[in-house]
This record gives structure tokens, C-alpha cells and sequence, in this order.
């Protein structure tokens, strides 16, 4: 599953009710508990923060647990591991 574009945490918008981006995954990506890891395929950090990452095939936004390094890596693409559980990042298709 290739990623491109990602936007770092820190452009949180002010108007979402979650708190954080990382609340607003684990409200909305389905799963129960934060990873252990972060999302990038081969990356054995932690994963820290909800990351905004835009999907190559429809342009989507959506949000991902990411370390900081990975987070930080502003427009560049990366491969994410097959089951990893993404929440879109439009309020309008979650907490809007
Ligand atoms: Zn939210
Ligand atoms: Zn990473």
C-alpha cells in the first residue's frame, strides 16, 4: 500500500472534536488499541503520532500511526505495512 505526501501531525485542524490525531484513529480506523509500531513497511520505531498521508490511487487523505522521523518526512512516499488500519482524515467522513 503506497503513501505519498505525508503531512505532518502538526497541521492539526483545530475543528476536530478528537483532540488529536492519534484519538482520531483509534476513533475511527476500526481498531482497538493503539500500535506498537509504526505503519512504514520495515520501520521498527515507535509509533508516536497520527500522521496525515495521502493515498496514491484516489487521492484520499487519511490518518496513520507513525513515528516522529516518519512523520516528519513532509512530501515524500512511502509503503505501508499491508494491515495497517487507516482512518480517513476528512470530518466530514468522521468526526465532522
Ligand atoms: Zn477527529
Ligand atoms: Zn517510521
Amino acid at each position: 500500500m503506497w503513501m505519498h505526501n505525508i503531512n505532518g501531525s502538526s497541521d492539526c485542524s483545530p475543528n476536530c472534536r478528537c483532540g488529536s490525531w492519534k484519538n482520531h484513529w483509534l476513533n475511527y480506523s476500526g481498531a482497538r488499541r493503539w500500535p506498537t509500531y509504526c505503519s512504514v513497511k520495515g520501520c521498527t520505531r515507535a509509533a508516536e503520532v497520527g500522521a496525515h498521508v495521502q493515498y496514491r490511487y484516489n487521492g484520499n487523505w487519511y490518518i496513520v500511526p507513525m513515528c516522529y522521523s516518519h512523520n516528519n518526512m513532509r512530501g515524500q512516499s512511502v509503503e505501508l505495512c499491508d494491515s495497517t488500519l487507516t482512518a480517513p482524515a476528512s470530518k466530514s467522513a468522521t468526526c465532522g
